[in-house]
């Protein structure tokens, strides 16, 4: 059983060509899945019809068993990360992580509990206490993954999370996420134009271009000379 499963997924905005055109595609429980192709081919608006921003115009898009096209985003239970991450800069690292969990009413020992878990596995317990603007870009970035991660959800959605980064930073934060998600075991999908990010990063590589799915298969499969 898939933990992403799309079937057909058509998405057509006004009567322009489909932004998304017929695409199926299996993303594996716990696997981490690059979504690349050039700007403009679909990969956003598949991304967030998956976690449900967009609606699907035709298709079938399941998370688990359960088929989730007039399913409202909150009740997905996934994560999205965003390329412009802002924190919230009167509060502090630590309030900054637990905002979703305030957000959803978890009770104040539990957030203590998972703030810590999620600090220590980012390197980031010496800093609970300190407020955004005293902290390194790369810092910041993973401020913006604990938000991300504490939730526990069922699956983690990027979209082009380093594009607004240097490269040292980019480079660094590859690094990271790759980490952690192999560290969580999430399943991931991560949606990227940079080809360094598609071979470095996920378990599969799969290429859209003007809306359609052209391949799929691991970056040695696409990437390495045979
Ligand atoms: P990518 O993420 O690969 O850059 P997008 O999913 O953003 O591609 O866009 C795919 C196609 O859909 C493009 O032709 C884009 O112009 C069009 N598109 C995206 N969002 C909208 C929208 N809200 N309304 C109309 N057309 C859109
Ligand atoms: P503090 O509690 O640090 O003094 P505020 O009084 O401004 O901060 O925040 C009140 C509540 O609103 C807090 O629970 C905080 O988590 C939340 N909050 C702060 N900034 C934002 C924001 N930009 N959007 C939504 N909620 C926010």
């Amino acid at each position: 059983m898939a933990a992403i499963s799309m079937k057909n997924i058509v998405k057509l905005y006004g009567d322009g060509f489909p932004a998304v055109n017929e695409v199926s595609l299996d993303v594996r429980d716990g696997e981490f899945m690059i979504l690349v192709g050039p700007s403009g081919c679909g990969k956003s608006t598949l991304l967030r019809m998956i976690v449900g921003l967009e609606d699907i115009t035709s298709g079938e898009m399941r998370i688990g068993e359960r088929v989730v096209n007039k399913i409202a985003p909150r009740a997905r239970n996934l994560s999205m990360v965003f390329q412009n991450y802002a924190l919230y800069p009167h509060l502090t690292v630590f309030e900054n992580i637990a905002f979703p969990l305030r957000l959803a009413k978890v009770p104040g020992d539990e957030v203590q509990r998972r703030v810590t878990e999620t600090a220590e596995l980012l390197e980031l317990t010496e800093h609970l206490e300190r407020k955004p603007a005293h902290l390194s870009g790369g810092q910041r970035q993973r401020v913006a993954m604990g938000r991300a991660i504490v939730r526990q959800a069922d699956a983690f959605l990027f979209d082009e999370p380093l594009s607004n980064l240097d490269a040292k930073l980019r480079g660094q934060m590859r690094t990271e996420i790759s980490r952690l998600q192999r560290r969580l075991g999430v399943t991931t999908v991560y949606v990227t134009h940079d080809q360094t990010e598609a071979m470095t990063l996920g378990d599969r590589v799969a290429v859209l271009r003007r809306g359609v799915l052209q391949q799929v298969g691991s970056p040695r499969e696409l990437y390495e000379e045979p």
